[in-house]
């Protein structure tokens, strides 16, 4: 849509109200509104001022405005508005140097496409993410009714699949055993489809949806396959989707990576491949039918894996996820079919164009943009380098001697860890200027300042279990 199609669209829609959104920092969508009239032509040149130094990690106080620039082509009429409402997702512009903010996460997303295409290696790079989270009885979700978080014998949660909470389940499905019986046990089905339908009438396909493994709750909505800045677009209107369709119904949706502690956490397994002229890149004769510049592009995202955690898993409840037994990747290897790698190559579709890789990492707390481009910077980095990822890991984990099992490397511990990596090796980001030394240290300091000594400062519930009594 050009800015000449969306004024006629609010004329004919009667639109009120204009809501202009935008990717903060960490991964949250902001927003604010204005009448329908005050958007005209300018306003797509120019944009609108608003106070930069409330939104976290971007301006500091006594330089504070910045621009919000609406985006036509992403111009919706938001399907859970009373007034009709057209939404638009904005770039920001720094009115001081003339320039898209450095620390504006959709600006890097861009500056990364562009980077790819100036490489030559590529000019399309598609995503497709699958979206896994929790639906919870009660937008006052209480941690203490997740009675695992207390309970030490809970603890073999992990190994014991389908025990058997208590007697009379009444259709809830036990630990672990969620994927994928019919209703009444999949109690769900309406509301995911409701969610579904909200998506592709905001223009977002979606393949498939259903019940995931964990205990009555847990839910996947997977999207079609995008070119990234759309599919990172995507992914924040389908979150918003989600949570405003289950808040209607006096649920509450949270992408948190492991809010149960003995069964399964959610992830945002994301799907990626590479085209140039409309050829698929990754389709060769190699291993899992892949081309060589494939193989390098996994070798890129191998090489950098601790580093990408920082975006990928970006908070200290995404180190809770990465653990053996959960169906969470933790071994830093590649597989056609090993779900304990961080890296899968699904061989479901025979032909070349559905050759990709599945990047197994990521979870709902990553901020799409940022995420997006680290992986597209780690495999353009793989493939410019010709990084060789090694031998694949085709045995099933439980099935490797301990000390076979030792030589794989693992996915960071804790957030701390991947921080550390992203502050050693991030010079693969900086190429093209797409990630700025500014937007890493930020990061760092963001994550570490307001959210790793936030918790690590806190008593934690589980040491009223441990020591309350010593
Ligand atoms: N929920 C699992 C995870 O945390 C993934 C399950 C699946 O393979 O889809 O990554
Ligand atoms: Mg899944
Ligand atoms: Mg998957």
């Amino acid at each position: 849509m050009t800015p000449k199609e969306v004024l006629a669209q609010i004329r004919q829609r009667e639109v009120t109200t204009v809501d202009l959104r935008f990717m903060d920092f960490p991964g949250v969508w902001q927003h604010f509104s204005i009448p329908a009239d005050a958007l005209t032509e300018e306003t797509f040149e120019e944009g609108i001022g608003f106070d930069g130094s409330s939104v976290v990690g971007w301006r500091a106080i006594n330089e504070a405005d910045l621009l919000v620039v609406p985006q036509p082509e992403t111009a919706l009429v938001d399907p859970f508005t009373a007034q009709p409402t057209l939404t638009m997702i904005c770039n920001i512009h720094d009115p001081i140097t003339h320039q898209d903010y450095t620390r504006d996460p959709r600006n890097i997303a861009r500056k990364a496409v562009a980077y790819m295409r100036s490489t030559g290696i590529a000019d399309h790079c598609l995503l497709t993410p699958e979206l896994e989270f929790f639906v919870f009885d009660d937008v006052r979700f209480d941690q203490r009714s997740n009675e695992g978080f207390y309970h030490l014998d809970s603890v073999e949660g992990a190994w014991n699949r389908g025990r058997v909470e208590r007697p009379n389940l009444g259709y809830k499905p036990g630990s672990g055993l969620g994927y994928f019986p019919c209703p009444p046990t999949d109690s769900l089905l309406n509301l995911r489809s409701e969610m579904a339908q909200r998506m592709a009438e905001c223009g977002i396909a979606t393949s498939a949806h259903f019940h995931e493994v964990a205990t009555g709750g847990q839910c996947e909505i997977d999207l079609d396959s995008q070119s990234l800045i759309e599919s990172a677009d995507q992914v924040m209107m389908a979150r918003y989707i989600i949570r405003n369709v289950a808040s209607r119904a006096g649920k509450s949706a949270t992408f948190m990576p492991k809010p149960l502690f003995g069964d399964n956490g959610s992830g945002m397994h994301t799907h990626l491949s590479l085209w140039k002229d409309d050829e698929p890149l990754l389709a060769g004769h190699g291993y899992a039918g892949m081309s060589d510049l494939g193989l390098y592009a996994i070798g890129g995202l191998l090489k950098h894996a601790h580093a990408l955690c920082a975006f990928a898993n970006p908070t200290t409840n995404s180190y809770k996820r990465l653990i053996e037994g959960f169906e969470a990747p933790t071994k830093i290897s590649y597989s056609r079919r090993n779900r304990a790698a961080i890296i899968r190559i699904p061989v479901s579709g025979a032909s070349p164009r559905s050759r990709r890789i599945e990047y197994r990492c990521p979870d709902g707390a990553a901020n799409p943009y940022l995420l997006f481009s680290a992986m597209l910077m780690a495999v353009l980095d793989g493939v410019q380098n010709k990084i060789r990822p090694g031998d694949p890991l085709d045995k099933d984990i439980y099935d490797l001697q301990p000390e076979e099992l030792a030589k794989v490397p693992t996915t960071p511990r804790t957030l701390d860890a991947s921080l550390d990596a992203l502050r050693a090796d991030h010079e693969f980001l900086l190429r093209g200027d797409v990630f700025t030394p500014d937007v890493i240290d930020t990061w760092i300091w963001y994550k570490q300042a307001l959210e790793i000594e936030a918790v690590r400062s806190r008593p934690h519930p589980y040491e009223f279990t441990l020591y309350y009594d010593v």
